[in-house]
């Protein structure tokens, strides 16, 4: 398979229904932007341009998105940055480190609905890089477990 080290981008009204390897579609009306991995397997990648999602920064001719595109649930696991519109390949995730990426996930969801977590999904959270003041942190976490 073919790893593309450029993209374009084209900012459109609609995502196409056929969208062409090599390029990023941006809709700024619907917030998201798509584009094929990059890796060449076809799968289309959807990045919603929303706060708690993907950022697009435009410099003049060229875009970047941020942060960094994991491809886990995809064959290829194909983990990559567009930075003014190269395709920068990233370090592929251990299985580990993507589990724990989902088990962090899980954690914050089963928080969010007040459901009890394991002790192996809390024991990810704290290599969160924010939590720098790892103090309070963990008395909030016992107490909220109710320790
Ligand atoms: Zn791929």
């Amino acid at each position: 398979m073919y790893r593309a080290t450029t993209i374009k981008h084209v900012f459109v009204d609609f995502i196409p229904r056929d969208i062409k390897e090599g390029t990023l579609y941006i809709s700024r009306e619907y917030k998201t932007a798509m584009h094929k991995c990059c890796c060449g397997c076809g799968k289309e990648v959807a990045t919603p341009l929303l706060p708690t999602d993907w950022k697009l920064y435009t410099h003049g001719a060229s875009v970047s998105l941020e942060p960094s595109i994991g491809n886990w649930n995809f064959e290829c696991k194909s983990h990559y940055v567009i930075r003014r519109n190269q395709v920068l390949w990233c370090r592929q995730w251990s299985k580990g480190k993507i589990n724990a990426g989902r088990a962090r996930d899980l954690n914050n969801k089963n928080r969010y609905y007040g459901k009890s977590t394991d002790k192996q999904a809390l024991a990810t959270t704290t290599k969160q890089p924010k939590a720098n003041n790892t103090g309070s942190f963990w008395i909030k976490l016992l107490k909220f477990f109710g320790w």
